[in-house]
């Protein structure tokens, strides 16, 4: 049977070469998109890759469904049920795209070529090689803002990738079986099983909801001892969480949050993190500031995004970016001001915007439209320039007033494709899980907004994240997940 799946992938290799190989067409601009997130897949999956030679470069060979990012930190959904390999986006694609596992390095904006890295685990180095580019989609994301505050990379877990989950799932874990270990100290067992999130936005709120989820519906009655001193503190600089939300639904989560015993400590900066205390500013309502030193186990940072080095590098070169900070700023084409042939998507992108997944995802699809548009235009131009290239030579009247007609049907044509306008974001909402079987939705309706929280918004919150999951097969596996977990608890091994 072996040697038959042999043969088969034989001649399914067999059958996929050459036609299928990379051959960059020279009559084609090359068009590479850096990354593989909300912006450049949205991108991708409606790109019509006949125009271009796409390249895609990025060192995460799959797309990664980050809004349910934080219920794999507590094992409420595995994480590949949110992954979808890139190369199975693009063996749907009607032309081959070329796929480069690596990081970008440098984007050589003069040279119009960007450098790449590849650490290869197997070889244990890396390859460096450069890709030129025609046209350059710049979709790289956004890195984990610390503001150089001491301590917090070397001592925090971040909630971006797949690997962070990961981690904060084995630290709690952890922090859980070290504080219920023989002889343990009772303050040490407090520190211990003091979770600390900071960041109110959205990231951090959903955090701390699945994490007192996963303490009061699995981990009370597999380890009962943890009780009383399991404790989420969300910790958070500003006067409220989740600001972006209405004020109803930012007290409805404080209420909620206050019944699920996680405890909000909002008007708080922290300022240093050590190995195990963090040290953080408290503003009284009186202005006075007061030191305060919170012991932790758990500390999962989560206070918005920063510019990647690679985007900085690029801003440093072209003059018009000279005085953005928080990433490219580009014009209503979501062109790269400054550049022709540079665009750029999602969070690396400074429109004028939240940094969003919803965003990002519109940006993409935007700029596919935009290049299916352009590459048709093109085809369309050539094709009169040599109709009347040919009208001059014709040998006859008849010929040449054939020609005439094809030159108007193609003018028609012409007219017929649609002009891009510019990129306008359409707001559908936002929403946000807050734990305990509730959630809070501000849906933009209509001409109006409308703001709900509680267990329907819950449902509703399921629904949509299920039907924005990538492919039915994510779908699929998100669903059975959340039956698994209802059944039978969540996985509580490290
Ligand atoms: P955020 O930028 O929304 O929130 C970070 C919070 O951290 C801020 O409120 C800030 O005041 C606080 N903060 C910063 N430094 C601090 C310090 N030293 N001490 C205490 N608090 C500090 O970050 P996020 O939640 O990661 O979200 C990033 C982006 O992604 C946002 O645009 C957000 O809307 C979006 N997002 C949306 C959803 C959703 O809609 N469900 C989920 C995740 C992320």
């Amino acid at each position: 049977a072996l040697g038959g799946v042999g043969y088969m992938s034989y001649v399914i290799y067999i059958l996929r070469t050459p036609d299928d190989q990379f051959n960059p067409d020279p009559s084609k601009k090359t068009l590479v998109i850096l990354g593989t997130g909300w912006g450049s897949v949205s991108l991708l999956k409606k790109l019509d890759t006949e125009n271009y030679n796409v390249v895609v470069i990025s060192p995460r060979n799959f797309f990664l469904f980050t809004p349910l990012l934080p219920s794999c930190t507590t094992g409420t959904i595995e994480h590949r049920s949110i992954m979808e390999p890139i190369r199975n986006i693009l063996r749907h694609k009607k032309a081959t795209v070329k796929y480069y596992e690596a990081d970008a390095t440098k984007i050589d904006y003069e040279r119009k070529v960007v450098h790449i890295n590849d650490e290869s685990e197997i070889k244990g180095d890396t390859s460096s090689t450069e890709v030129p580019f025609d046209m350059l989609v710049v979709g790289v994301g956004a890195e984990n803002a610390t503001f150089g505050i001491p301590g917090v990379r070397e001592h925090s877990c971040f909630l971006k990738e797949v690997g962070d989950a990961q981690q904060i799932r084995k630290r709690i874990m952890d922090c859980v079986e070290t504080a219920s270990f023989k002889d343990q100290s009772p303050e040490e067992r407090r520190r211990l099983l003091h979770m600390v999130v900071v960041g109110g936005g959205p990231t951090g709120v959903e955090f701390a909801g699945e994490l007192q989820d996963f303490f009061e519906q699995d981990l009370k009655k597999w380890i009962p001892e943890i009780t009383d001193d399991f404790h989420v503190t969300l910790v958070e600089a500003l006067p409220n969480v989740l600001p972006m939300f209405s004020k109803q639904l930012i007290d409805y989560t404080e209420s909620t949050f206050k019944e699920e015993s996680i405890s909000i400590r909002t008007k708080t900066m922290v300022k240093k993190v050590t190995d195990k205390f963090i040290e953080a500013e408290f503003t009284k309502p009186d202005g006075t500031k007061q030191l305060e030193t919170l012991p932790y186990g758990l500390l999962v940072w989560a206070t918005g995004n920063a510019v990647r080095p690679v985007v900085k590098d690029l801003m440093s070169q072209i003059p018009a970016q000279k005085d953005s900070r928080r990433g490219l700023s580009v014009n209503e084409y979501l062109v790269v001001n400054g550049t022709e042939n540079i665009w750029a998507v999602g969070d690396c992108a400074i429109a004028n915007y939240a940094p969003t997944a919803q965003v990002a995802s519109q940006e993409g699809a935007f700029l596919a439209r935009l290049f299916n548009s352009l590459a048709k235009t093109e085809t369309i131009n050539l094709e009169l320039a040599s109709l009347s290239n040919q009208q001059s030579k014709a040998p006859n009247p008849a010929a040449r007033n054939e020609i005439f007609e094809n030159i108007k049907a193609l003018q028609k044509t012409l007219r017929r494709v649609k002009q891009i306008g510019p990129f306008e974001y359409s707001h559908q909402g936002s929403l946000a899980y807050i734990g305990s079987e509730r959630a809070v939705a501000d849906i933009s309706w209509l001409s109006g907004n409308f703001a709900s929280g509680g267990t329907l918004t819950y449902l509703f919150w399921k629904s949509a994240y299920l039907n924005m999951c990538f492919s039915t097969r994510n779908r699929v596996l998100v669903c059975i997940d959340w039956m698994k977990a209802r059944l039978f608890g969540r996985d509580v091994s490290r």
